[in-house]
């Protein structure tokens, strides 16, 4: 099957209630163009530098996510046009986010990354640390940035019994949230589940998926 056979044959099992993220990193502007004109609106980027060139190529009511890990400095490059940011981890970020888009007068939306495995890493917060940073930014001024949900990222493993335990403490931690709920912060989208794990991620609760090499084949970073 070719790219957009693949894309639609996916679509077809996925629930319409479900937001389907196409995650196209290092994927060509012909590529996202295809699932484009097959009706697709949301991509999903890591790379800051990448999706400014592609956002600029390519047609101007796609909904970029950016989905990686993002410096302070390259903040400004995306809050003229990002439609939501995933990757937020920190009040240092949130604050950078707020200044650039206060300047150019647009509210920024953006998930608050969460790691949902048991061991520490490097990116995501913990639950408690989620928690404590979303009730910093309720009590805080910054009035340019919307917390429209969170984003997990779990434990890399086969064994569907961790996933899926990872997941079910995701959508506890979200209805949780809900509590905190202002016009500033709304637990709109769980953002989790990937090509290996989406369809226990949305038995799990999670309402938007990112689908990169279930739809666009393997990534093959020699070949970019
Ligand atoms: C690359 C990536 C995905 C997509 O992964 P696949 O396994 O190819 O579906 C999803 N989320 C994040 C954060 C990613 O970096």
């Amino acid at each position: 099957m070719n790219t957009l056979e693949k894309y639609r044959e996916f679509r077809k099992k996925i629930p319409n209630d479900i937001l389907l993220l196409a995650v196209s990193k290092i994927k060509s502007e012909t590529e996202i163009t295809e699932l484009y004109q097959a009706g697709q609106r949301d991509f999903g980027e890591n790379y800051v530098q990448e999706l400014m060139e592609k956002h600029q190529h390519l047609p101007k009511d796609i909904h970029w996510h950016f989905i990686g890990h993002l410096q302070s400095n390259k903040v400004k490059f995306l809050v003229p046009f990002i439609h939501l940011i995933h990757s937020v981890d920190s009040m240092k970020i949130l604050t950078e986010i707020n200044k650039q888009s206060e300047k150019i007068n647009r509210v920024t939306s953006v998930l608050i990354q969460v790691y949902s495995g048991l061991e520490t890493s490097k990116f995501g917060l913990k639950p408690e640390q989620a928690c404590e940073l979303i009730k910093q930014f309720s009590e805080s001024k910054l009035s340019h940035v919307r917390i429209e949900g969170l984003m997990a990222m779990g434990t890399n493993t086969d064994d569907e019994g961790i996933v899926k335990e990872e997941f079910l403490r995701m959508k506890e931690l979200f209805e949780k949230l809900k509590m905190f709920e202002t016009p500033k912060i709304q637990m709109k989208y769980l953002s989790m589940g990937m090509s290996g794990d989406y369809a226990l991620a949305i038995n799990s609760g999670s309402n938007l998926i990112r689908i990169g090499s279930l739809i666009f084949g393997e990534r093959n970073y020699q070949n970019k």
